[in-house]
């Protein structure tokens, strides 16, 4: 039967659509953990990670005030400092791993650690992890420089202490789902950190459902073609997933679906509850993986499956980024605090705040969504069935776009379990998201064939 209240009841958001409006509804907790932020905290956090010196992945590990040892020590004592606030579910730990040896980038063997930091779940029984992550290792220009000074205060001092800044806030409150944070070594010699976790959260079979990859968020001065702005946040997506198994690849042709994987959901709902929070931001969504010929931590996660993608500033500045720190013809070269944005830094730590209070408290997804695909006519017929764990969702959420749209255009709410709409399904893209009575809602479940 379908069953769905109408767009006079609260819950229709026409979005992009000539003459119609947005109808923004914002969660006051997830509002005020937002105006928690704290632009001097996140100043105080990348000048510390500064004063390290480098953090080269072959800088010294021994030493209380210089190299990357003493930034991965003081990362671990500043989550350890938010333990108590968040009345233990807070569990802080290294995660090691061996790297480099002969022909390699990093030319010996050498042990390097990430900083894993989970905010456990209140509900026991819910398995959903969403990932913060960002990288504390460094450069200059050289792959072997261990020695200059690379205080990479942006590339990603800027995502480390974005990360500091939200566990701070976030782990006062409980939230059903299971939040960790990753601080990444490794990332500047081939993702190596990032590579190590991905294969263990495989292995243990880790129920990632999103990867937020946080990498250079505080820079928004583009330096030789002079445009500047920090109201614009990149979001990379890949679209036909790193990894797709034959049925996978087989439903993608069926349904067109090449611009629906998981990855490009999770970016389009970063666009809308990041907007929804922060204001005078556009969330951009990149229809791409990553930039051209550089990597971000994102993709070992992509490539064993799981959903994840890159946030970044809209314009990078080539003159601070893998710069030996110099002044030459009067020009200063080198990635430093002073060119950092922080109002920008400060935004854009609210879309994630905002991204991973949402999505945690959120029920889960509707499962076994499809479209009703025997038979002509212009009506379309979805149909889902309720989650099988956590909370019961007060509703769902059905939203369709013309084809040639990258964004939802609207969003039907919806108390059945089926709808159908006068839109013929040859025209139109849909999903569903599952949302309980404070409009938080699950990511889009991209529907393939009614099985019933
Ligand atoms: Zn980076």
């Amino acid at each position: 039967m379908k069953k769905y209240s109408c767009a006079l009841t609260l819950s229709l958001l026409l979005i992009g659509i000539t003459n119609s409006q947005e109808i923004i509804r914002r969660d006051p907790e997830i509002e005020s953990m937002i105006r928690q932020i704290s632009p001097q905290r996140l100043e105080q956090h990348i000048l510390k990670l500064v004063s390290f010196h480098t953090r080269h992945n072959m800088s010294e590990q021994n030493s209380a005030d210089k190299g990357i040892g003493a930034a991965w020590n003081w990362i671990l004592k500043e989550f350890e400092s938010y333990v108590p606030a968040s009345g233990g579910r807070l569990k802080v730990e290294f995660d090691e791993y061996k790297t480099g040896g002969e022909r390699q980038r990093i030319p010996q063997e050498i042990t390097l650690k990430n900083v894993i930091a989970t905010l456990q779940g209140s509900d026991p029984a819910d398995t959903r992890i969403i990932v913060m992550s960002a990288h504390l290792d460094s450069r200059a220009a050289r792959d072997i420089d261990n020695t200059n000074a690379a205080p990479g205060a942006n590339d990603d001092a800027s995502g480390i202490a974005a990360m500091l800044e939200i566990c701070r806030i976030i782990s006062a409150k409980p939230f059903p789902a299971t939040i960790v944070f990753m601080a990444f070594s490794g990332e500047e010699h081939g993702l190596l950190g990032a590579r190590h976790t991905a294969q263990k959260a495989k292995d243990e079979n880790w129920n990632i459902i999103a990867l937020l990859n946080n990498d250079m968020i505080a820079n928004s001065d583009a330096g030789e073609t002079l445009a500047n702005s920090n109201m614009r946040l990149r979001v990379f997506s890949e679209g036909v997933p790193a990894l797709e198994t034959d049925a996978m690849a087989s439903l993608r042709r069926y349904t067109s679906g090449e611009n629906d994987g998981k990855a490009r959901q999770l970016a389009r709902y970063i666009k809308e509850i990041g907007e929804r929070y922060v204001d005078q931001l556009d969330v951009t969504l990149i229809f791409r993986n990553d930039r051209f010929g550089r990597g971000g931590d994102h993709t070992p996660f992509c490539q064993l499956g799981f959903t994840a993608v890159r946030i970044s500033e809209f314009n990078e500045n080539y003159d601070r980024q893998h710069q030996v720190p110099r002044t030459e013809d009067g020009k200063v070269y080198g990635d430093l605090p002073e060119f950092i944005d922080y109002e920008y830094l400060r935004k854009n730590t609210g879309v994630n705040l905002a991204v991973l209070a949402n999505l945690a408290q959120a029920p889960w997804e509707p499962v076994n969504c499809g479209i009703r695909m025997s038979g002509t006519g212009n009506h379309t017929t979805i149909g889902w069935e309720p989650p099988k764990q956590g909370k019961k969702p007060a509703g769902y959420y059905v939203m369709m776009r013309e084809t040639y749209m990258p964004l939802w255009q609207k969003k039907i709410f919806v108390t059945g379990t089926e709808i159908t709409l006068p839109y013929s399904k040859d025209n139109y893209f849909f999903a569903v998201q599952s949302v309980d009575e404070n409009g938080h809602e699950s990511l889009p479940v991209f529907p393939g064939q009614m099985r019933r």
